[in-house]
C-alpha cells in the first residue's frame, strides 16, 4: 500500500462538500481535527492518528475551516 492511503483506512473524501467523512463514525471532520478525532473517539494511537491526518490533510480541496462548512452548526449553540 502507498503511503498516501492512509487516509482512505479511515475517511471517505466526500468531494461534493469538501471533507472527509469518517467511515467509523460517518461523522464529516476538518483536517485540523483528524488527528484528535481519531484519539479522543476511535482510541487511535497518536502516531498513527498524525499519519492519517496527514494523508487526508493533501486530499485536494478539502476545507480548512469549520466557517467553511457547508453543514449546518446549529446543534452546538453557544454558552451564555
Ligand atoms: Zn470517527
Amino acid at each position: 500500500m502507498a503511503e498516501e492511503s492512509f487516509g482512505c483506512q479511515y475517511f471517505e473524501h466526500l468531494a461534493e462538500y469538501a471533507v472527509a467523512v469518517c467511515k467509523e463514525c460517518r461523522h464529516g471532520v476538518l483536517p485540523s481535527y483528524i488527528e484528535s478525532h481519531l484519539q479522543r473517539i476511535h482510541r487511535i494511537k497518536q502516531k498513527q492518528a498524525r499519519q492519517v491526518a496527514n494523508s487526508v490533510g493533501e486530499w485536494p480541496s478539502l476545507i480548512e475551516y469549520a466557517s467553511e462548512l457547508a453543514v449546518p452548526s446549529r446543534a452546538i449553540s453557544p454558552v451564555r
